[in-house]
């Protein structure tokens, strides 16, 4: 089933786990469970925040979700691990320059071209 994701509201397939948990795969985001009270959680955490600083919110979260995929196929969210990230910043410039080139070496051969585009990746 398709839904917008709850984090970035990019349109995700979503699939009930169990009674109280759903699983997401976003395209942004990646995969990750989440409670449904922690569903709840989220409007209030972007609720009375500028729409920049909403959307510096939501890339951290993104962000620390798709780092952590790189141990776990699936993170777990909770209010606890949510709160946590948010204390967090966005990675640095120079972070960031070591995540493009990581991103190079796990996805390109050497001497492979590839064309980037917003879909490519996340
Ligand atoms: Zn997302």
């Amino acid at each position: 089933m398709s839904e917008n994701c709850p984090i970035c509201e990019t349109i995700s397939t979503k699939k009930k786990t169990s009674s109280l948990t759903n699983a997401y795969d976003c395209p942004r985001c990646g995969k990750f469970v989440m409670h449904s009270d922690t569903e709840g959680l989220l409007p209030r955490l972007f609720d009375n925040e500028r729409e920049k600083d909403k959307e510096e919110k939501v890339a951290v979260l993104s962000y620390a979700i798709r780092k952590m995929q790189k141990r776990e196929p699936w993170t777990i969210l909770n209010d606890g691990l949510i709160q946590a990230i948010l204390k967090n910043p966005l990675p640095s410039l120079s972070d960031q320059a070591n995540n493009l080139i990581i991103w190079f070496a796990e996805n390109l051969s050497s001497g492979e071209q590839s064309l980037i585009q917003p879909l490519t990746h996340q």
